[in-house]
């Protein structure tokens, strides 16, 4: 996909020719700091060679290979003539791409936008947009196709007429999610039109989610009152995403083919309907090359294909896309093959047979690049690909480039990747069309099953062993005992009764079971879910004989599209040296375990890193947020240097870490440590943490299977109290609901889960668990200093509540030194910060949520959360409001979110005036580092400029060059 921000858009420009055109966009790259003024000769002498025109209004101008060396910075600039500007060869352009590029990248540029040639309209609406965000929604918007895989067809459906052949097409369109039971009920009241040759057509646009074609067959072709009947297509119709499908399928009647369809396996239909003729000579070749067929191994293959002197088609056997010549540039680009991919090659006519074969030996050959044989066990098998995310696969990342991240765990790392891609299953649905070695009646499919689940026992022990304890064990363990689960696994014996094969039937009773689970509430148990579905790959792997992918045994850096919290606590922290995320944000709870578990990770990347190449070398930015593929040597170097630089710095903060948290002119900032689990408090400490500035007492009630009783509270907290040895302890109350419920303590199903029951709300409706835990922490202090925490209060009532339980036990159980806080994570509560000061003996700021609801962006938000950040001056102006408020009745503010251990923004904090800071353990050394830097006048500078910023970008950016 075309990546593209605002700056890069020059809108409303005008030029008196093409030329003059021509040297606008070579100044717009000059300006853009891509390129030196002489790129500009490259852009004329591309341009005489042949027109850079794509279609559509649009031209990609770019410089010659001798220009590149004019090159500085590979990048583009679009610019937009609204009342167009007439081109060399005849056309008339509204808008051109203009690319600096130092290698073949325009191909890919060029691929990027090959959508947008087939849409009708763009050059009218490109020319009309007076935005730069609608030019870059017009150019980087993929098309929609309607879907059509072996998903979809239904053959050989014993069905007595036409009718029951259309309803079981929308049943399966149904069974893949493309269409709600509106849409069954629209095809159940319509009769089938007929297409000729024996195929019929229903069609309907309600209830709709994907749209969508299935093809229904018959046991056999019959003829019904109406004519004969080979096979009825059921399409599920939105806007003109069928429109290239339909036109395949007109060519295939007008060619007589349609009978052939009647008896056809799901490969031949959807050959057929991917435009390759029955009669075709055709070849199939797994595409080797490391970054799929990307623009310099496309011109070759098109080259050979026009070698061949005769039409070759190729398609990407995995979905439903269709074939495309194999001399067209673009189309082949538009495959967006990657490696492990098989193309299919197809010719008509005298040396066919041969064609096809020079066409699959090149591929296999490299086409001009070194190429390794694919590798079963780790080059995992790429997921179908269907004919929508053909046309939208990622790009690969360029080599040696910086492609920006979101930072998300500090620390830098050089290493492979290993990409964690789910593999693919592939099995019959009903045991019938089993093989010899697997099929059998219902009993030798349960015996299978049975056989499966037992050894994915044994390999869930040699890990459990393996993993010594600690979070990974017990969530292995809580994988061996949903194995167990009689439940799923008479789900599974149901479905091999009636007639399902020993995966299908596993599978459908797994599944059934996490989207229960996912139903029941929110993110948390959507995990479990998540581990069920773990668990059920598990056996189908087995049941398959697929390997599940296997990390290397060297050091790697794990590449993901997202994490969970359950996949971060169950990483190897010897082996892994980092970690990357597609998607996800900073705040969210897996990037937090990453911190906690001092692994350098970078989240919300994008889809591109999945094109990453197992093996294949990576450089981590944990802090500055970024990942460098395939870095040169000096690169990597530089890098390495970096690295040791940064484990002294790490090592001299260590050393240093039992000093006070102070600014280098002696202003006294408190830096403490964020818990989840008391056991650690005693870490805490050897880390320098001068007290437990968070103790998330949630995750001490999610470790148990029911609520835990006063003494096994009492127990845990005095475990804390005891390790921190007189140091504070900050313990917040239940924090349930949210992101984070308790699976003993179920929710109403709500819309908008942040917005409703949790925090203090929800405790306030159990106050019986709510004192049991008040108990519990004022028994456990005895005579240490203790700091209750009240979690999501919005404003003083909700406080006045909570501090009513408070003082009637104070007065039954006397612990001297407590204080009774409020967490500042509503914008409501640093609004009316002055009201609760007036009452509260202190403020912690939840910046993690408070950012979140001041910026409407759930952290959570796999797309979005990347753009929460909390260096954001709307979230700073509530820190001030919130520091001054307390400040006034001599009250002391901690900042307990992330925000807290960016390096960043240690000194817009402290110049803020905050008084403590609660990181994630490892952090403490590294935060007191920090504030050894800095002097308060200093800090004060920091948060100014901060405040004066209008977007957490600027804030950045300023800070930089302070
Ligand atoms: C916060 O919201 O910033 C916070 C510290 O609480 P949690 O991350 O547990 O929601
Ligand atoms: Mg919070």
């Amino acid at each position: 996909m075309l990546t593209l921000t605002q700056q890069d858009v020059l809108l409303g420009c005008r030029a008196a020719d093409w030329r003059d055109a021509l040297d606008q966009a070579a100044a717009a790259l000059v300006d853009a700091g891509r390129a030196t003024p002489e790129y500009r000769n490259g852009l004329h002498a591309r341009e005489a060679q042949s027109s850079t025109y794509l279609g559509n209004g649009i031209a990609i101008p770019h410089g010659t290979p001798e220009s590149r060396d004019q090159v500085l910075a590979t990048g583009v600039r679009v610019l937009q003539f609204p009342d167009g500007v007439d081109w060399h060869d005849g056309h008339r352009v509204h808008v051109l791409v203009s690319i600096a590029a130092q290698s073949d990248e325009h191909l890919d540029i060029l691929r990027a936008l090959t959508h947008v040639l087939d849409r009708e309209g763009v050059a009218e609406r490109l020319a009309e947009a007076d935005s730069a965000a609608e030019v870059i929604a017009e150019l980087s918007r993929a098309p929609v196709i309607a879907r059509l895989d072996a998903d979809t067809l239904c053959l050989g459906f014993p069905a007595r007429d036409r009718f029951e052949l259309a309803l079981a097409g929308a049943a399966r369109l149904r069974q893949a999610d493309c269409v709600n039971a509106d849409f069954v009920a629209a095809i159940a009241a319509q009769e089938p039109v007929s297409l000729g040759q024996g195929l019929w057509l229903a069609s309907a646009t309600l209830g709709v989610a994907t749209p969508a074609l299935s093809l229904a067959t018959p046991e056999s072709a019959f003829v019904g009152p109406k004519g004969a009947v080979n096979g009825v297509f059921c399409l599920a119709a939105q806007g003109d995403a069928h429109r290239g499908l339909l036109e395949r399928l007109a060519e295939l009647l007008d060619a007589g083919d349609g009978e052939t369809l009647a008896d056809a396996d799901a490969p031949s239909v959807l050959a057929r309907l991917a435009g390759e003729r029955a009669a075709a000579e055709t070849m199939r070749v797994r595409v080797l090359n490391a970054h799929g067929l990307h623009a310099r191994p496309a011109k070759q293959l098109v080259q050979v294909a026009r070698d061949q002197g005769l039409p070759i088609k190729v398609r990407l056997l995995e979905g439903g896309a269709e074939a495309v010549s194999a001399a067209s540039l673009t189309k082949v680009i538009g495959l967006g093959a990657r490696r492990g991919q098989t193309l299919v090659f197809s010719a008509e006519g005298t040396g066919a047979a041969q064609a096809v074969q020079a066409m699959a030996e090149a591929v296999r050959e490299g086409l001009g690049e070194q190429v390794v044989a694919f590798d079963e066990r780790r080059d995992v098998d790429v997921e179908p690909a269907t004919t929508t995310s053909s046309a939208t696969a990622p790009l690969p990342l360029p080599d040696d480039t910086p492609h920006p991240a979101v930072p998300a765990s500090p620390g830098l790392a050089v290493a492979p990747v290993f990409v964690m891609r789910l593999p693919c299953f592939d099995y019959p649905e009903r045991a019938r069309d089993l093989d010899a070695a697997r099929g059998g009646d219902p009993q030798a499919q349960k015996a299978r099953l049975a056989r499966a689940r037992g050894e994915a026992a044994e390999q869930l022990e040699a890990l459990i062993r393996r993993a010594q304890g600690g979070e990974v064990a017990e969530i292995l363990s809580i994988h061996e005992e949903m194995l167990e689960d009689p439940e799923l696994r008479e789900a599974a014996h149901e479905g091999i009764d009636d007639g399902w094969s020993a995966e299908a039937a596993w599978w459908r009773g797994v599944d059934t079971a996490a989207r229960a689970q996912e139903m029941l509430a929110d993110r948390l148990l959507a995990e479990r879910a998540a581990d069920l579905r773990d668990v059920g790959r598990r056996v189908l792997g087995l049941l398959c004989g697929v390997e599940m992918p296997a990390p290397p045994d060297t050091p790697y850096i794990l590449v993901m599209e997202d994490v969970g919290p359950s996949d971060v606590a169950r990483l190897d922290t010897v082996k892994v040296r980092g970690l990357v995320t597609a998607r996800g944000g900073a705040t969210s709870h897996s990037a937090i375990l990453a911190r906690a578990l001092g692994i350098a990770a970078v989240v919300g990347a994008g889809e591109r890193v999945m094109t990453l190449y197992n093996g294949s070398e990576l450089i981590l930015d944990g802090e500055r947020g970024r990942i460098i593929p395939a870095p040169s040597t000096q690169r990597r170097a530089r890098a390495e240097l970096h690295m040791k630089e940064r484990e002294g710095r790490e090592r001299e903060a260590y050393a240093a870490r039992f000093e006070p948290g102070r600014t280098r002119d002696g202003h006294r900032v408190e830096v403490a440590a964020n818990l989840g689990n008391t056991a650690h408090a005693v870490d805490a400490v050897d880390y320098g943490a001068e007290g437990v500035g968070l103790l998330r007492t949630e995750f001490v009630f999610m470790a148990h299977a029911e609520a835990p009783d006063l003494d096994t509270q009492i127990g845990e907290y005095r475990e804390a109290f005891d390790a921190l040895d007189g140091r504070p302890l900050v313990a917040r109350t239940l924090d349930v609901g949210g992101d984070k419920p308790l699976p003993y303590w179920p929710l109403p199903q709500e819309d908008n889960p942040f917005l409703g029951l949790r925090g203090i709300r929800l405790a306030l409706t159990r106050p019986e668990i709510l004192e049991t835990q008040l108990r519990a922490l004022l028994s456990a202090a005895g005579e240490r200093p203790l700091r209750i925490m009240l979690p999501m209060v919005k404003d003083v009532a909700e406080f006045r509540a909570a501090k009513a339980i408070v003082e009637r036990l104070q007065a039954e159980i006397k612990a001297p030194d407590v204080q009774l806080g409020v967490m500042i994570e509503i914008p409501s509560s640093a609004l009316l910060a002055p009201s609760l000061a007036e009452e509260v003996d202190f403020f912690s700021i939840g910046t993690n949520d408070l950012t979140q609801y001041t910026l409407a962006i759930d952290r959570g938000h796999a797309a979005l959360s990347a753009q929460s950040d909390g260096l954001h001056p709307a979230v700073l102006r509530l820190i001030q409001m919130t520091v001054e408020a307390a400040h006034a009745k001599g009250k002391w503010v901690g900042v307990c979110g992330e925000l807290a251990s960016d390096p960043q923004a240690v000194p817009v904090l402290v110049g803020l005036g905050v008084d403590e800071l609660s990181v994630s353990l490892r952090q403490v050394p590294m935060v007191k580092a920090r504030l050894r830097e800095l002097t308060l006048d200093g800090a004060r500078r920091h948060a100014a400029t901060a405040l004066a910023q209008a977007t957490s970008d600027a804030v950045r950016e300023a800070l930089e060059v302070l």
